[in-house]
């Protein structure tokens, strides 16, 4: 089957010392160690509604913490767990762990929220990704209307047509699909014509500088423009000033996720902001 070529891959990949360096090898070791001993752990970090401040929702984010104490970003670990296939157990646990919470958080008097979830290149193009899918939201009973998968255009760069032919067999599940760090890519425009897109996020280092830098500020208005003239709903990440909400709603963008609003929380911490609300951002 599949499943057991993957497999053999992945022994072959691991046993050959010349592919890896050895630092490398020792954080694949420790990764592989990391699922089974229940190392892994989600935060959740609030996307508000630009003009309301109300949570809309939230993205999941896996966390990884060692046993001995230490964090690693998953900036560090994700692509190791992508080249070692280790994100298709992983990122099943997460799209499984992070639909069990929300579905709690419907259950408590949060029926609207809804989840985003990070799908790599590789698990996006998995022959049983609906089939995985489906059986998680049989499980959890989590609706399939309120889970958005964020894929980047890496998806679409070794066959851009089964990419396509995935977003709408998930679209037709009823499943919503955002880009996630939008312009950083490559062929972001041809992209956008041809992807059954919801949601558009921009990424975070136009909206850094776009207080500061007229060009940047010009790009995140055009990409406004262009995701509302596909009726996509745009998302700006990593919003960190009250200056840079305030321009951003000036500009149109429907929805905020960043420090300004939240960090990404665990999921107790979360429940608390559910009932308290941000502590002191101006939405003015
Ligand atoms: P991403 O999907 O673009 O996630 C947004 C990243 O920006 C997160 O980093 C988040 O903590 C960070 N962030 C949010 N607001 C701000 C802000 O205001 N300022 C700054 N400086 N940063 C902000 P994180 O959690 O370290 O994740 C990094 C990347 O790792 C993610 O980027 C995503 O590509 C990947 N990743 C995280 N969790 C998963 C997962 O469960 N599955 C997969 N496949 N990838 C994941
Ligand atoms: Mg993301
Ligand atoms: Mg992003
Ligand atoms: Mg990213």
């Amino acid at each position: 089957s599949a499943k057991a070529k993957g497999k053999n891959n992945y022994q072959f990949f691991s046993t050959d010392m010349t592919f890896v360096t050895s630092s490398k090898l020792v954080l694949e070791n420790d990764l592989r160690r990391a699922f089974s001993n229940e190392e892994f752990f989600l935060h959740y970090q609030p996307q508000v509604c630009a003009s309301s401040g109300d949570v809309i929702g939230m993205e999941a984010l896996i966390r990884w913490q060692k046993a001995e104490g230490t964090i690693v970003s998953p900036a560090e670990f994700i692509p190791l767990a992508e080249e070692t296939r280790l994100i298709l157990p992983i990122g099943e646990w997460v799209l499984y762990t992070a639909c069990k919470q929300v579905k709690e958080w419907h259950n408590s008097g949060y029926p609207h929220l809804k989840l985003a979830v990070n799908l790599s290149p590789l698990q996006f193009l998995q022959d049983d990704l609906l089939e995985t899918i489906s059986l998680v939201l049989a499980t959890t009973h989590f609706p399939a209307a309120l889970l958005e998968l964020e894929i980047t255009e890496s998806v679409a760069l070794d066959d851009a047509e089964k990419a396509i032919s995935r977003m709408h067999a998930l679209r037709k599940m009823g499943i919503q699909m955002a880009i996630d760090d939008f312009g950083t890519g490559y062929s972001s425009l041809n992209y956008l014509k041809r992807f059954p897109l919801n949601n558009l996020k921009i990424a975070q280092p136009f909206v850094q500088d776009m207080t500061t830098n007229p060009y940047d500020k010009a790009l995140v208005e055009a990409m406004i423009f262009i995701a509302h003239s596909f009726d996509m709903s745009v998302i700006a990440e990593g919003v960190e000033t009250e200056e840079q909400l305030a321009l951003l709603k000036e500009l149109g963008c429907d929805e905020i996720q960043g420090y300004l609003f939240s960090r990404p929380l665990p999921a107790d911490r979360f429940t608390q902001l559910l009932v308290t609300g941000f502590p002191s951002v101006n939405m003015i």
